[in-house]
């Protein structure tokens, strides 16, 4: 899932500073799973907001409204009859979603009520642990199901580097190495072999680093 956390409430009221009323819009995506973006944030911001703004002396109208996806043209439906009646959009998506809303709904100005942190994992209740970078070409099988890009906080193919020490990372002492784990990992599925092989130059190309990325299944399209 895509992790995201909720901007400072200061910060939101400085960028819905200059409306009298906004549309406040969330997503029943990862940004619910990671209890960030969903219905029940929507309105605990929509009640923090109005209730800031009443104490500066200048109310607030909030709109509360929350679609299965942000992400997805078919989900943006229900915004539509509403849209027209507000300045200003504030959403609680990720990125893509708070992006995706600009581009729909042209003629508003879309606000980030969260900043989006990493595509990763609910670990246990409350944590969530980075786990992939999207590079585009995925190499797992050689790695033991273990990122490194993600996980080796030097992105190394071939690690360890000279600073894993006592199975953690030299940047923290609190950070396992990510090459460490793949060791582990691999000892255990009897593939140590795998670490013999050499991994060529990785192609950044095929990874966001390389530009922005676009799928295309021609099967689905209509
Ligand atoms: S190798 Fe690339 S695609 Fe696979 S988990 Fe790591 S970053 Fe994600
Ligand atoms: S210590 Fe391990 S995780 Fe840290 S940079 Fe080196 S190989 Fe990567």
């Amino acid at each position: 899932m895509i992790v995201a956390e909720g901007k400072p409430i200061k910060e939101i009221l400085e960028m819905i500073a200059p409306y009298d009323k906004i549309l406040l819009v969330g997503c029943k995506g990862c940004v619910t799973v990671c209890s960030t973006g969903g219905e029940k944030e929507v309105g605990i911001l929509a009640s923090a907001l109005r209730l800031a703004r009443r104490a500066q002396g200048r109310p607030l109208e909030v709109k509360e409204m929350t679609l299965e996806r942000q992400c997805d043209t078919e989900y943006l439906e229900p915004m539509r009859e509403d849209v027209d009646r507000y300045p200003a959009i504030l959403s609680i998506a990720c990125g893509a979603g708070i992006q995706f809303l600009a581009e729909k709904f042209r003629k508003h100005p879309v606000l980030p009520g969260v900043d989006t942190q990493f595509i990763g994992v609910a670990e246990e209740q409350g944590v969530w642990t980075e786990r992939c970078q999207a590079c585009g070409n995925c190499v797992l099988d050689r790695t033991g199901g273990i990122c490194p890009v993600a996980r080796c906080s030097k992105s190394i193919f071939n690690g360890p580097c000279g600073g894993s020490k006592g199975g953690k990372c030299e940047i923290d002492s609190q950070v396992d190495c990510g090459w460490q784990l793949i060791y582990d990992r691999l000892k255990e599925l009897g593939q140590l072999d795998k670490l013999e092989t050499v991994q060529p130059v990785k192609d950044w190309s095929k990874s966001r680093d390389g530009g922005p990325r676009k799928r295309v299944r021609e099967d689905l399209k209509i």
